[in-house]
């Protein structure tokens, strides 16, 4: 389940344009996950610019900070980990 921390959510809707399947919505000014089909992807997570997004479906001390240098994966190497798993 995804959910916002409506104490530091800043109204911002860049989660609710990333949602691929839509299940954002603004409620009075804060983002509001309704988890109803939602696919788990993560990107509303990613996007946030404040963290105000978690999730109860993996530990969330283990969602590093994106850094390009570090996460820097060859295109063949991303294509084939997507085609096999
Ligand atoms: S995890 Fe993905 S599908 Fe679910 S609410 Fe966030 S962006 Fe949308
Ligand atoms: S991206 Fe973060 S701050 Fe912006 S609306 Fe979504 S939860 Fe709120």
């Amino acid at each position: 389940m995804m959910k916002v921390d409506e104490e530091k959510c800043i109204g911002c809707g860049k989660c609710l344009d990333d949602c691929l399947v839509n299940d954002i919505l603004m409620v009075e000014g804060k983002a509001k996950i309704k988890n109803k089909i939602c696919i788990n992807c993560g990107h509303c997570i990613a996007i946030c610019p404040i963290n105000a997004v978690s999730t109860t479906e993996y530990n969330m001390d283990e969602v590093k900070e994106y850094n390009e240098e570090k996460f820097s994966i060859p295109a063949d190497n991303l294509l084939n980990f997507i085609k096999f798993h």
